[in-house]
């Protein structure tokens, strides 16, 4: 099976309206599209905040969700940021659980490469002019088929772009659609230059490494410390502060969150991205405007890369105990 990585109908979809007072009760909906108003402010404006988090199917058959947790909290913060009225955590769960639970048949197997993608989002609705917050809004989630967005632990190249993503003190740290709209002409420009993606840098001085298009960068240093970038700008992934605790806690690495300088970009062993979708990535080109720095270790599958990427992926499908409380169970 090799599935794409991409939209697919399935079965159901959740969909829960607050009417301007209160939530009204959420629902599965079997009608693929909904219908909202074209001067919605979530077409409009860009109110609209959303989740990315993946259903993985062990060798026992059970489904299994990664952190939702902390998916639910960061879902919170930039509903609020978008001055939207925010679920619960436990709202948030629960509307995961329903979704995956009545669309249980498009897990794909263990063993297929394959995760259900899950999609929580939020939408300002119905017809309004002024640029202002909505009075109706709708929480949803869609959950579709997905195999790997890139091949596991095959490296990629990137190219470092001039534009940013966010502003300083901006929506860079929430997970908001319009990040999104945002960043597409720099990785669409990167791509057509013939590299993977794009390497964004922090929005006020450029002298720091940012973001991987939209994953997080990090870095392993000589003396084996995991390194990431911290900025007020970049989005704060669940996948590398996984990657993070497990370096930390398993590896006995050490770790740092501080901004990177791009100066010191040799100064690392080995570089990826990560988050959701792009799982671990290995990076072994990064190219500015004067050079092009290699990273060979990018293709050794006894990497720390590789290591940090197998732990984690053991942990999602289940077949190595846990962290506390990291894996939800919906079957
Ligand atoms: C979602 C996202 C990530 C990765 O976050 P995870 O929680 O690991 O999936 C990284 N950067 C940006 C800009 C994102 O939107």
């Amino acid at each position: 099976m090799n599935l794409p990585f991409n939209y697919t109908k399935t079965k159901s979809h959740y969909v829960q309206y607050h009417n301007g007072e209160t939530w009204e009760q959420g629902h599965l909906q079997q009608k693929e599209n909904l219908e909202i108003n074209p001067m919605s402010t979530s077409l409009q404006y860009g109110q609209e905040a959303f989740e990315g988090l993946k259903a993985y199917r062990g060798q026992d058959g059970r489904v299994r969700l990664f952190r939702i947790e902390e998916n639910a909290k960061r879902f919170i913060r930039s509903v609020n940021f978008l001055h939207m009225p925010a679920p619960t955590v436990d709202m948030f769960i629960e509307a995961v659980k329903q979704t995956v639970f009545d669309n249980l048949d498009y897990v794909p197997p263990y063993d297929s490469g394959g995760t259900l993608y899950i999609r929580p989002y939020m939408i300002g609705i119905g017809g309004q002019l002024p640029p202002a917050p909505s009075k109706h809004y709708l929480f949803g989630v869609v959950v579709m088929p997905v195999g790997q967005l890139f091949e596991p632990l095959k490296p990629i190249s990137l190219k470092v772009t001039h534009f940013d993503r966010a502003a300083p003190n901006g929506t860079g740290s929430y997970k908001v659609g319009g990040n999104y709209a945002a960043s597409m002409y720099a990785q669409n420009e990167a791509k057509n230059a013939g590299y993977n993606d794009c390497l964004f840098l922090d929005p006020r001085t450029h002298e720091h490494i940012e973001e991987v298009g939209v994953a997080n960068f990090f870095g392993i240093t000589n003396d084996n410390t995991y390194v990431t970038p911290e900025s007020p700008s970049i989005l704060r992934g669940i996948t590398n502060l996984s990657l993070q605790y497990i370096a930390a806690e398993e590896f006995n690495m050490d770790v740092v969150k501080r901004p990177v300088p791009l100066e010191e970009l040799n100064a690392f062993k080995e570089v990826g991205a990560c988050g959701t979708a792009a799982v671990i990535t290995p990076i072994e080109k990064i190219a500015t405007d004067e050079q092009t720095l290699t990273f060979p270790e990018a293709t050794n599958q006894n990497s720390v890369t590789a290591k940090l990427h197998n732990r984690l992926k053991n942990i999602q499908f289940g077949d190595e105990t846990p962290p506390k409380g990291w894996i939800t169970f919906v079957n």
